[in-house]
């Protein structure tokens, strides 16, 4: 919800104290889901703006919903509780209310978030996700994690963990790319099939990414967009947003800016038109803001699927 998403990949910073600052106003907003990661860089920023919150009485830890992600160069089975420990110990926290494999690639273990050979392609680990599940398994075991989920995933990919040999618990989650470019409708119809919740990342198209091109689509700049918002006297954003709650769809927008973060907040006093639902769903053209291009190479790459 508030971090800054892949973009910290290319060495954008928040400015040091923004996200704690973004973290306590939201909080205090209503907020009570976070969503980071460990590759965010900033987990120990995020903490702080949480325990600035439970100190001053506004909130109890019981009453957020706290999530993490295990980052790619930690797919080796004895990495991962190493990883998930790091987390707790920078957000100050003794458990995760949910733990997603950030990927289902495996990536070279260093110190590199992304490691990327001379063609800019990432370094692959042998890894397998399976084995990879198997040790986040071990994490709900160990208390240190209410729910383990994962993200970025192809159905191909999910099928095969749904049938892994002695699957001990299946994904609570999925976290995907969504929003009206990419409706997912096949992805959001076969997680529901499986138990599985969704949840919708860079819901608005991830406006500051830096590897955006001119000629991208823009969400928050469609005319039809812009129009429907008009209609309810709501933001583009806010349209935006509405759209994964009347979709059943958890939704997390990032925003350090206070009165965004506000503004993302109002979406509970109107609803969208089952007409408008459905235009919203028409502008669908698979258009993803994040590709991962890093990864096209790599033998778990999710995005040459279907869906
Ligand atoms: P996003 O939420 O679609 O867009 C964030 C951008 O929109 C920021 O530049 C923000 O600016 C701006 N913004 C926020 N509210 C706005 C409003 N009301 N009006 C106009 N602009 C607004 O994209 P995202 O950051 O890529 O994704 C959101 C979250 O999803 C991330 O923080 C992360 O937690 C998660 N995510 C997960 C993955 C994954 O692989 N699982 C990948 C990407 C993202 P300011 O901050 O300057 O206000």
């Amino acid at each position: 919800m508030l971090q800054r998403s892949a973009v910290h990949w290319l060495l954008i910073w928040s400015a040091p104290g923004q996200v704690t600052e973004a973290v306590k106003v939201a909080v205090a907003a209503g907020y009570r889901h976070i969503d980071g990661a460990y590759a965010y860089e900033n987990e120990h920023e995020v903490g702080e703006g949480i325990w600035a919150m439970i100190r001053e009485g506004v909130v109890k830890r019981e009453e957020l919903f706290v999530v993490s992600k295990l980052w790619c160069t930690f797919h080796e089975k004895p990495m991962v509780k190493t990883a998930c420990q790091k987390t707790l110990k920078d957000l100050q926290l003794d458990y995760l209310d949910l733990y997603l494999m950030h990927f289902p690639m495996g990536f070279q273990p260093g110190t590199k978030i992304l490691p990327l050979d001379s063609e800019g392609l990432i370094i692959p680990h042998n890894t397998n996700f399976l084995d990879t599940w198997e040790a986040m398994e071990e994490l709900v075991d160990a208390d240190m994690v209410k729910a383990i989920g994962i993200s970025n995933f192809n159905h191909e990919q999910i099928e095969a963990l749904l049938n892994k040999p002695g699957l001990k618990y299946k994904p609570a989650n999925h976290q995907i790319e969504c929003h009206p470019y990419l409706t997912q409708e096949k992805m959001i119809s076969y997680c529901r099939s499986k138990g599985i919740s969704v949840t919708a990342y860079s819901p608005l198209g991830s406006p500051d990414r830096p590897w955006a091109k001119p000629d991208d689509p823009s969400l928050l700049e469609d005319c039809n967009i812009k129009a429907i918002a008009v209609k309810h006297k709501k933001t583009p954003a806010q349209v935006l947003l509405r759209f994964h709650v009347q979709r059943n769809v958890a939704v997390i927008p990032k925003s350090v800016t206070p009165q965004r973060i506000q503004e993302n907040f109002q979406i509970f006093d109107f609803e969208l038109s089952e007409d408008e639902m459905k235009t919203l769903q028409g502008f669908n053209r698979n258009w993803r803001a994040c590709t991962m291009h890093w990864g096209v190479k790599h033998k778990d790459y999710p995005f040459n699927a279907d869906f």
